[in-house]
């Protein structure tokens, strides 16, 4: 998968309208948001026409995102967050979670979108502690060697990278060694959180997992790629997976799973089975 255009994503030139669904902007009208246009909606109700529920998946993913920001920002002592694919800004995002618990801690939000960066950079005006930053979060050394990443955070201390909801736009089979080049370049006591569309094949669910990655791969976003357990475990490389609940062993679980805020009493539909999340630290 290619960075985008900037017709993939934002207007062909001022004033025009952009050409093609892109990623930030179908999953902001998965979650309700305002920030999408007709294109946009037209891939989600593909999508929903295989798999009715599909804004669950978003919900579990953004909801997730929440609760792993707020463990960290509350009790990891991790004072920098690297989000990665940061997405619109809807409500409640990093950098307003980890604000609100120190206000002095520093948030970089990194997208290839132009729509993202634009309305994220008028978001975080004025805060000197925020920044959106342009790059593809698919090329660490890309990421990690952005002037205002290196001028925000200091990567000799510990900090939190996040790739929620991103590295299944990835199409190619290298993720585990971006991942590795990421993960060699923190130091230790740093964490990673992951979320990823899960092909829950053993579960029984996998023609519905291979159903929603066809309309996603054939839709003009062109990525959107559902991983085995094993395959999305392979993106946290020698880190240290912490128990998702009381009791529980350190490995992937489904999003809804993890750490929920209270106890479930409806079992979870199956589209909320095809997304995995799961918070590691480096040793
Ligand atoms: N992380 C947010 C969340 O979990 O709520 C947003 C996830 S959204 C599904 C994925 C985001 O990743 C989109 O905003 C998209 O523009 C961005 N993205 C996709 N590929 C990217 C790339 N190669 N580099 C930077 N951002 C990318």
């Amino acid at each position: 998968w290619a960075l985008p255009d900037p017709e993939a994503s934002g207007a062909a030139s001022a004033g025009d309208p952009p050409l093609r669904a892109s990623i930030a902007r179908v999953y902001d009208a998965a979650l309700g948001g305002t920030h999408n246009l007709e294109i946009d909606r037209q891939v989600l109700a593909q999508v929903r026409a295989v798999a009715p529920e599909v804004d669950d998946l978003a919900w579990s993913n953004r909801r997730f995102l929440g609760r792993a920001v707020r463990f960290l920002a509350e009790q990891s002592g991790v004072r920098q967050f690297l989000d990665c694919g940061s997405g619109l800004p809807t409500a409640e995002n990093t950098h307003q979670i980890v604000l609100r618990t120190d206000p002095t801690a520093r948030v970089v939000h990194v997208d290839t979108d132009p729509t993202v960066i634009a309305e994220g950079g008028a978001l975080v005006a004025g805060d000197p502690w925020c920044r959106f930053v342009a790059a593809d979060v698919f090329e660490p050394a890309q990421v990690l060697g952005h002037e205002d990443v290196r001028d925000l955070l200091d990567l000799a201390e510990p900090l939190a990278l996040l790739q929620v909801g991103t590295l299944h736009h990835h199409s190619g089979d290298d993720g585990a060694e971006l991942m590795q080049e990421y993960v060699d370049a923190l130091p230790s006591g740093s964490w990673v959180v992951v979320a990823h569309f899960l092909d829950p094949g053993a579960e029984g669910l996998g023609p519905l997992a291979r159903r929603m990655e066809q309309v996603f791969l054939h839709s003009p976003m062109r990525s959107g790629v559902f991983r085995a357990r094993e395959q999305i475990a392979a993106f946290l490389p020698g880190l240290e997976i912490i128990p998702p609940g009381p009791g529980r062993p350190g490995e992937l679980e489904l999003c809804d799973l993890w750490w929920p805020d209270g106890p479930r009493l409806r079992p979870l539909n199956p589209v909320q089975q095809c997304i995995a999340g799961a918070v590691a630290r480096k040793p």
